[in-house]
């Protein structure tokens, strides 16, 4: 493969740069470094994500020092704090003055495929353009999945997708049901419930984790334990990992635990999973106690691992009493609720995201259209990924993560780009 520059001209670039989150930016950087020509291509506005996906009080689960942006990491006088929606937005556009970024707003890649002399074509929502190389940092989340039983919901209620929700004052007054409690789904039933709203909430098999343990909030001392040095294909499940909830705990009002059986003591109507909907009555699975349990036993485990650390560290840290459970689902917990007999107003589906990848034309799909990489090399060279959640730690889809994964791939670039050779990585082992 000749991945020498056979285009020229004011449209074509040595690599183009697909999306303008933390992720494109964070390739820009290196880019801008190397001294490489290139351009980021967001079909909305920089840091979009964190604009308009959030809701009103949505701040990061993950503590700022965590914010780790290459030659920008958090300089704020909050380390262990979170930082708030508008605050993140801040970050990024402070960020993005710092090295100026090349970047068109507004222009949507439709089209990502070859040339006959092995150039990329980028077709957009406005002009065509060509590379030699293409970085894909398009996130992770693209179409909030809806579950086509909502199609059966009376249109009298209101429903929306998680990346929807603004705040309790943004819905019809009265009951709100929300389903699903992953990272998404916890927050805004909190949300919801601190402002006041009588809330339902569907529960899944998503695990939690305590905010703090034996004096630090447990991801310092995971990262301590080199928890997110930990790569992909070293994780127990494998790539398997990367279809996993996120553990919910929340960075709100400085950081607490999310624990639904104190919700349910406050007056939150827990439920199974969300089953169905049949003539306005929606239908539970059962499990919700084994669901909480769980999620509890997940977080007892992980503090389990902070002890043994500890001991095996000899760290001195304060002892700490573990969680005791402080709210049990009563026997006869609904297993379906008539949605306009409890004045159910609204509906919140928090069930996650799926990927859209079709518009690019390359033979590097799994298929399940999962992009096939190795920390984001692709078998097409010249063709990266990054940004994807557990690309190739648990930090790859988060701030923590992205600047190691960017000097990774822009590393990759410039040996293509100077040597026409991958740099290390031998196609046998990508998947
Ligand atoms: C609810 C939620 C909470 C999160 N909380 C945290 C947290 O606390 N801490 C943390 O570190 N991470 C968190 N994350 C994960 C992660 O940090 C964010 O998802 C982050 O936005 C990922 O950055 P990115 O640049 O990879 O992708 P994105 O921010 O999604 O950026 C991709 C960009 O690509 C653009 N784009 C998409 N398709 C095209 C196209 N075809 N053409 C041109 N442009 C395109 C989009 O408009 C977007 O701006 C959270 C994620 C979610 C969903």
């Amino acid at each position: 493969m000749n991945i020498a520059p056979k285009h020229s001209g004011q449209n074509h670039f040595s690599v183009l740069v697909v999306g303008g989150g933390q992720a494109g930016l964070s390739l820009s950087y290196h880019l801008k470094q190397e001294g490489i020509d290139h351009l980021i291509l967001e079909k909305n506005r920089i840091g979009h994500s964190w604009r308009s996906e959030r809701w009103d009080t949505f701040c990061l689960v993950t503590p700022n020092w965590q914010c780790t942006l290459p030659g920008s990491p958090y300089s704020g006088d909050d380390p262990y704090g979170f930082m708030k929606k508008d605050q993140i937005v801040e970050y990024i556009e402070q960020y993005v003055a710092s090295f100026n970024p090349p970047t068109l707003e507004g222009v949507a890649v439709t089209r990502l495929y070859r040339d006959t002399d092995d150039t990329f074509i980028i077709n957009t929502t406005k002009e065509v353009y060509t590379a030699d190389q293409v970085v894909v940092a398009v996130g992770g989340y693209h179409i909030p999945v809806v579950p086509r039983v909502a199609e059966r919901l009376s249109s009298d209620i209101v429903q929306i997708h998680s990346c929807e929700y603004l705040n309790s004052d943004s819905l019809p007054v009265g009951e709100v049901l929300v389903v699903g409690t992953g990272q998404s789904g916890c927050q805004i039933a909190e949300d919801l419930h601190l402002a006041g709203r009588r809330v339902h909430l569907c529960v899944g098999d998503a695990p939690r984790v305590a905010r703090t343990y034996r004096g630090k909030d447990v991801v310092e001392w995971l990262d301590k334990m080199k928890y997110y040095d930990l790569p992909v294909d070293r994780h127990p499940l494998g790539t398997g990992v990367r279809e996993k909830t996120n553990h919910y705990v929340t960075g709100r009002d400085g950081g607490r635990d999310i624990d639904l059986r104190k919700f349910a003591l406050e007056g939150m109507q827990l439920y199974g999973r969300f089953e169905n909907i049949t003539d306005g009555i929606a239908n539970f699975g059962p499990g919700l106690a084994k669901y909480l349990d769980d999620a509890d036993a997940v977080s007892e485990s992980i503090k389990d691992s902070i002890d043994k650390f500890i001991a095996t560290n000899q760290i001195d840290a304060p002892e700490e009493e573990r969680y005791v459970p402080v709210w049990q689902p009563p026997t006869d917990i609904p297993d379906s609720i008539d949605l306009k007999q409890n004045n159910i107003v609204a509906v919140i589906w928090c069930v996650g995201f799926r990927t859209d990848f079709s518009w690019i034309e390359e033979p590097i799909f799994d298929g399940r259209g999962y992009p096939g990489h190795d920390r984001g090399i692709t078998r097409s060279p010249g063709l990266y990924f990054l940004g994807l959640p557990w690309q190739y730690t648990w930090g790859s889809g988060r701030f923590s993560g992205i600047a190691r994964d960017a000097a990774y791939v822009a590393e990759h670039i410039v040996s293509l780009r100077e040597h026409n050779q991958p740099a290390t990585i031998l196609i046998s082992r990508r998947r």
